[in-house]
Formats: C-alpha cells, structure tokens, sequence
C-alpha cells in the first residue's frame, strides 16, 4: 500500500509502559488517511500518542469496499525502504507484483510478506468486483528493520498455510513470531508477534502472551470484552508491557489484530513509503525513487521500474522539510 496522506513526521514512541494491574492502559481512536484520490482507510498506527507496537509501525484498515460501487484498491507501482509490509486479507484477493519479478495472488488467510531492505518497487490491484462478489477488506501492516538489515536486500515471501491455536471458540492463526507453540514460517528480524484472533458467539479463552513484548489490539470487526473492558472498532488499544495473558470474551462474532513485540530500540523516521532514521536517507530515497521513474539506469537499480505493470508509477511527494524549496 501506499501512503499518500503521509506527511508528517513520526518517530517511535518511548519504551513501553509497564502494565501490572492488566487493565486496559491507553486507547487511542484511529485516524482517517487517503491512500489514492477517493480511496479512504482507518489508519490505527502510527498515531500521534503511538508511534510504534515493538517494531510495528504501520496498520491500516482498507475496506471493505462496497462491490456495488465497484471500488478496488488499486495502487500502482511505488517504493518501499526500511520495512517489511505485512498484507492480510478479510475478504476479497490482491494481486501483488514486485521488483524481484514476484507476482502473487493472496486471499483471505494467506500471508504477503515484502522485506524491503535497502529498496523495493512492488504494486498492488484487487480485480474489479461485480456486484454480490464482495468487496476488498484487507489490513496493511508495516513492520521496522533494525540495523543491519534494513540497508540489505529486498526479499518476498507468500505464505499460504499459516500455524494456530482454538480453544473455548476462540481461533487465533500467527501471522509472524510465535504463539501458544505455534510459530509462523514467515521471516522476522526482530522479537514481535502478529496474531488474527476470531472469536465465535459466546467465546471465551485467554490468550497467552509474552510478558517480555509490549502488546497493542484492534477490533477489526464486532465488539470483545478484553479483560472486562469492552473493545471495539475504532481504537487502538494499547497493553504496554508486563502482560502474560489477555482474557477475551466476545457474545458475537469478532474478529481482532494483536501486534506485539519488544520496543524497538531507537527512533525511527517514517515519511511516505519510508522509514529511516534520517532525512538525509529519506532524502536520498525520494530521489533515487524520482530518478528511477525519470530512467535514470543507477536510480532504477535500487528501486526498479515494473515494466510489466500496466498503471503508473506514483510519485513522491515533496517532502515536509523541503516543501516550498526546489525538491
Ligand atoms: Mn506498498
């Protein structure tokens, strides 16, 4: 996904909060972002209060987009740096293609993970729904790099079978990390955990977590109660730290996003489809990013064209700290 909203400056939040008396510690109410011209989202991080949850940086919610007025997401050929994107799906599919010459269909259930490293170019397209076929609904969810691999080479992975966990009507299937001696088969780079919980009418379990990780969730659909507080779409809900369970309840059918890890050490710089850790890398990026689509030969060897894309490549904005200036 791409972020063309995006033009503030974010960087990560403080380490997390202890949490020892297990209630709910801040919630933070999500944020409306354009993606492309008419295409809205529910971005639930970063937010102004958190910037990051360990080392996830980034969650949108797109969709679902309603078939009858033929919405797809659609976002044409834009780079990445400095991140994993972490593409799941609710309802619909997305086509993926990539500088690495990958092509991808995913589904709902199957995981797309894109590690950028030091430059990528990919593009992403759900096919025109017609009416009654649904509509795309999908989250978005960037991950940081640390050092030492986020200078590295881009790489791509689909998962298509992805490890769980159900007790008491509640199913949980691991995006990344581990989970109940559950482990996902898909490339991380630092100690994080990304959970899809869906909870059936009248369900109720607590979920182990890592004491060590501090911990965030987001209803995606229907309402939970979380360790007796109600929970529902519209917030971030962060659990700082200090945290080994999460009791969940729900009456209805619910659906929900853990994202855990250890707070990511250092601040980052996010702009656009970058995260960093200065301006000059972002600097350096835009350009090479507006070369390579101008043809320059050594710019379009880090972030390359997809010549077997059909729609155009999106150009960067100019920058907060350069705007007005010749960028
Ligand atoms: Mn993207």
């Amino acid at each position: 996904m791409s972020d063309l909203a995006f033009t503030e400056e974010a960087s990560a939040s403080a380490d997390g909060a202890p949490c020892p008396d297990r209630s709910v510690v801040e919630r933070t109410a999500w944020r409306r972002a354009e993606i492309a011209p008419g295409v809205h989202v529910e971005r639930a991080l970063p937010l102004r209060k958190r910037r990051t949850i360990g080392a996830w940086c980034f969650l949108d919610l797109a969709g679902p987009f309603d078939p009858d007025l033929g919405i797809p997401l659609d976002v044409g050929p834009h780079p990445h740096m400095g991140l994993q994107t972490v593409t799941w799906l609710f309802d619909g599919q997305v086509e993926h293609r990539d500088s690495l010459g990958s092509a991808q269909t995913i589904r709902p259930g199957q995981l797309n993970l894109m590690t950028a490293g030091a430059g990528i170019t990919h593009s992403e397209h759900s096919p025109l729904p017609g009416p009654g076929t649904g509509g795309t609904h999908l989250a978005q969810l960037w991950v940081a790099l640390p050092d030492g691999i986020r200078e590295g080479a881009p790489a791509f992975e689909h998962h298509a079978d992805l490890p769980g966990t159900s007790a008491g009507g509640v199913e949980a299937t691991v995006l990344l990390g581990e989970h109940d001696g559950e482990g996902s088969p898909a490339s991380v780079h630092t100690a994080i955990v990304g959970l899809e919980v869906r909870l059936a009418p009248g369900a109720e379990r607590s979920l182990p977590l890592d004491a060590a990780f501090e911990h965030g969730v987001v209803v995606v659909e229907g309402s939970v109660r979380m360790a007796g507080d109600a929970a529902a779409p519209g917030e971030l809900i962060y659990l700082g730290r200090g945290r080994d369970s999460l009791p969940l309840a729900a009456d209805s059918a619910a659906r929900l996003l853990v994202l855990g890890g250890e707070p990511f050490g250092g601040d980052i710089l996010m702009w656009w489809n970058f995260v960093a850790r200065t301006r000059d890398e972002i600097d350096q990026a835009r350009a090479d990013w507006m070369g390579s689509m101008a043809g320059d030969p050594v710019a379009g060897s880090r972030f390359p064209q997809l010549p077997h894309d059909a729609s155009a490549p999106i150009p960067a904005p100019p920058t907060p700290w350069t705007r007005g200036g010749s960028s």
